[in-house]
């Protein structure tokens, strides 16, 4: 079994990662680690979870814990990610990986060098929908994929309007959802984004210049463009992902959330056919791959390196948008 500890009490690990690591047949969720004595406790009660512990360190003297699911603030994850891997434990970090592109690669070399599994968790990997997609791409059931368009548009509830609307350090829609945009399409395209032209704007939530939506269009290695949309501020807007080939169209609706949700079509011509799809808890299908990474070998679903591209493509659009230029993808391996 992978022994866990939830490094920060947060909204997500409440949510969706502690029960999804609970669900897991190999997977034990020991501890949760928080800096508040009182809400690390009343966490660890409601979600019935046998330990907590207010630093990794003191958690370590007593418990023994195989893995780390780092959920504190994106300004953390580069301290919290690094402090487990010293430790020998195997992290599965949110999104971004850090702040900074040199953090993020600090933090991916760090853990191979420690020869412990860093993932980043891009749940969309997990989602029964995007893996359906990537299915029909990959065996050419659209011939060449020639563009792509993704819309990750939403309205961030008002309980959520803090640290991501206020911080500019670490808030922002894309550092929240651009990233995943970025993964979704690497992922479904088997695609390498090279270059970027963005727009961004504080148009209702963001405040202190935090922009609450961006809109980008991608050239990939292979010729595709793709436009990505990524919005805070839309309480009517359908999530949709999108692939046009040269012989079929994939239309994904409803299918950028964190429940299992919405639908894909593959179109020819006028012809509109549904792909059914089993959903699957999209926490649940990463952690258990996860697991797999570190019991047995296996890749997990979204790498660290996954996660420090994601956030190479995110930074470009921030700095096509800030300065209005073209911006050249870095590739890092
Ligand atoms: P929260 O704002 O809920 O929590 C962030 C940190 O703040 C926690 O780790 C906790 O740290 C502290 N905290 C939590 N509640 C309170 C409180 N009431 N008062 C003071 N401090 C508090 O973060 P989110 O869950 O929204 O996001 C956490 C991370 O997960 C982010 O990196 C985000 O980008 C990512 N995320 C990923 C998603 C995905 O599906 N992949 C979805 C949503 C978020 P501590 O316990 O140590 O004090």
């Amino acid at each position: 079994k992978v022994r866990w500890a939830i490094v920060g009490a947060s909204q997500i690990a409440r949510s969706w990662v502690a029960k999804a690591i609970q669900s897991v047949p190999d997977a034990e969720l020991v501890a949760v680690v928080s800096r508040s004595a009182d809400r690390g406790r009343a966490f660890a009660d409601d979600l019935g979870i046998p330990v907590s512990a207010t630093s990794l360190k003191s958690l370590l003297a007593e418990t023994a814990i195989d893995a780390v699911y780092v959920s504190t603030n994106n300004d953390r994850h580069r301290d919290d990610t690094l402090e487990a891997a010293a430790a020998g434990l195997h992290v599965l970090c949110e999104k971004p990986l850090g702040l900074t592109l040199y953090d993020a690669v600090e933090m991916a070399r760090t853990c191979d060098r420690a020869g412990v599994v860093l993932a980043t968790n891009h749940h969309m990997r997990g989602a029964a929908t995007h893996r359906a997609i990537r299915d029909l791409v990959l065996t050419g059931q659209i011939g060449r994929p020639l563009a792509a368009r993704v819309m990750y548009c939403e309205y961030l509830p008002k309980e959520l309007q803090t640290w991501r609307t206020k911080d500019k350090t670490q808030g922002g829609v894309i550092y929240d959802l651009t990233v995943h945009n970025v993964d979704v399409l690497r992922f479904v395209l088997a695609d390498e984004p090279v270059e970027v032209m963005s727009m961004k704007a504080s148009s209702l939530i963001g405040e202190n210049g935090v922009e609450d939506q961006v809109q980008s269009i991608v050239n990939f290695a292979s010729g595709l463009i793709a436009y990505m949309h990524e919005g805070q501020v839309f309480a009517h807007h359908e999530t949709a992902l999108e692939i046009h080939g040269t012989e079929g169209s994939i239309y994904g609706r409803g299918i950028l959330d964190e429940a299992p949700s919405g639908r894909v079509y593959v179109r020819r011509g006028t012809e509109m056919t549904e792909i059914p799809v089993e959903p699957a808890n999209l926490y649940a299908t990463t952690i258990a791959r996860f697991n797999a990474a570190v019991l047995h070998g296996d890749r997990p679903a979204a790498t660290g390196w996954d996660g420090v591209a994601s956030l190479a493509t995110a930074l470009a659009v921030r700095r096509s948008a800030q300065e209005g230029v073209r911006v050249s993808v870095p590739r890092f391996e």
